[in-house]
């Protein structure tokens, strides 16, 4: 679509008071403090590429690339105004203008094709000892794709060598008698970095009730690709997952992932394809999809019965941007982690302060990415906690970098993580 024709871009600008509400609340602004890196800056900048009073080069975009897509200031924008979609409209807009061939080969040939994207990594994986420093001197990469593969290198977890689809089935069935056929979507980074929170989730969801069905020929959320300015390549991969989860007769679909669940959201894929033949199927879709956490305790109403052996333990949680912004979902990881025997929840000093990770802006914008998380460790280190609790593999890569740079002890989960250990002493003491 053209992006003067962009419902957001076509009618909200003008709905733009100035008032700096957003920018109050913008973590990048709070970094770098000029204008044009604010939401309000990127409201205007925008309205000026669509009056072709500025030339849509690699400059501006750089400018509007600064954005984490984090959506605070959409949610507090008292004209209502979709700022994340605004930029990333402009952002694609821009890459049409100046096409890369090294984000072509990454957005839309890799990380289009599941079982390409899983090579690759497990090949990273493969180098990742050897050091992508070097790969990216021999193969010329650095040349080639957006942000800097050494300092990629740093932030990167151990990548392990079975992703999760290899192994979990596509069908598995309910433990007990089955209350509900849930879809899971299963998100790139769960599936090739975190593989163990893929196992946790079927094994808590099948143990309560649920058969869950893992569709093979799901691809990614796309947010990567909205991020990155490919927005006709998100457009392909949303109605392609619509197409694929609507096909089977699911009571719900769930994702562990805030970013898969973001891109997923009945806002998002509206944004992609309100306006095209998919926009149908994109509201069967979003009907049933749901964070893993919201399902757990609004559908299944999940419980762990008393244990007065449970090691009590102090655990902080972090907040996912995509998640808590715009879903509104921050009282449903805490419910879960307070019904865990045990677990002390404890909260840090601004409960809402991004981690400076969404995805791949630690690597594309290392700089200001580490400024943010310098601050978010220190309010997590005043917590005391032992364990840092998040529903976001682009959070926990983020939060496990974080440790590791200020020589902090503790450990990041998934909540469901947590949950599955609870589950397996519920289970051994009933035995
Ligand atoms: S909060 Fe909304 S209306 Fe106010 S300056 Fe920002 S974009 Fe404009
Ligand atoms: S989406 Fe987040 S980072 Fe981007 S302008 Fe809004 S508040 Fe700032």
């Amino acid at each position: 679509m053209d992006f003067k024709n962009i419902p957001s871009v076509k009618e909200q600008i003008m709905k733009c008071v100035r008032c700096g509400k957003c920018r109050s609340v913008c973590p990048v602004f709070a970094e770098l403090h000029y204008e044009s890196a604010a939401p309000r800056g990127h409201v205007f900048m925008v309205q000026m590429l669509r009056d072709g009073v500025v030339k849509p080069t690699e400059e501006v975009n750089e400018r509007l690339a600064q954005c984490l897509l984090c959506e605070k200031c959409t949610a507090v924008c008292p004209s209502g105004i979709d700022i994340h979609e605004l930029n990333a409209a402009a952002r694609s807009y821009i890459n049409h203008k100046n096409p890369s061939v090294g984000k072509d080969l990454l957005f839309d040939t890799l990380w289009t094709s599941p079982a390409l994207l899983n090579f690759s990594t497990t090949l990273l994986g493969g180098v990742q000892k050897a050091g992508l420093q070097k790969l990216a001197r021999h193969t010329g990469l650095t040349r080639l794709l957006p942000g800097n593969l050494p300092q990629a290198e740093k932030i990167l977890d151990k990548i392990p060598l079975r992703n999760a689809r290899s192994r979990i089935a596509e069908v598995n069935p309910a433990q007990g008698e089955q209350r509900f056929k849930v879809g899971y979507f299963l998100g790139c980074a769960t599936d090739m970095l975190y593989p163990d929170i893929a196992l946790a989730t079927i094994e808590v969801l099948t143990s309560n009730g649920c058969e869950v069905i893992v569709p093979r020929h799901s691809k990614c959320c796309g947010l990567p690709h909205i991020a990155n300015g490919k927005l006709e390549t998100a457009r392909d991969l949303a109605a392609h997952n619509c197409q694929i989860y609507n096909a089977y007769d699911f009571d719900y679909i769930v994702t562990d992932c805030g970013s898969c669940s973001s891109a997923l959201s009945a806002e998002n894929l509206n944004f992609l394809l309100g306006q095209t033949a998919d926009a149908p199927a994109a509201e069967i879709f979003a009907a049933k999809i749901m964070d893993l956490s919201q399902f757990l305790i609004e559908v299944l109403d999940i419980q762990f019965p008393a244990n007065n052996e449970a090691r009590p333990v102090k655990v902080t949680y972090h907040d996912p941007c995509h998640l808590a912004n715009i879903q509104k979902v921050t009282e449903q990881p805490r419910e879960l982690l307070k019904r865990i025997p045990g677990v002390e929840l404890i909260e840090m000093s601004d409960t809402n302060y991004c981690c400076g990770g969404s995805g791949t802006y630690s690597i594309t914008h290392y700089q200001t990415s580490m400024k943010i998380l310098d601050k978010k460790m220190t309010m997590i280190k005043l917590t005391g906690a032992e364990l840092i609790a998040t529903c976001c593999p682009s959070c926990i890569m983020q939060l496990n970098y974080g440790l590791r740079q200020h020589d902090m002890k503790g450990r990041v989960f998934h909540p469901i993580q947590l949950a599955r250990e609870a589950g397996r002493k519920k289970a051994r003491n009933s035995a």
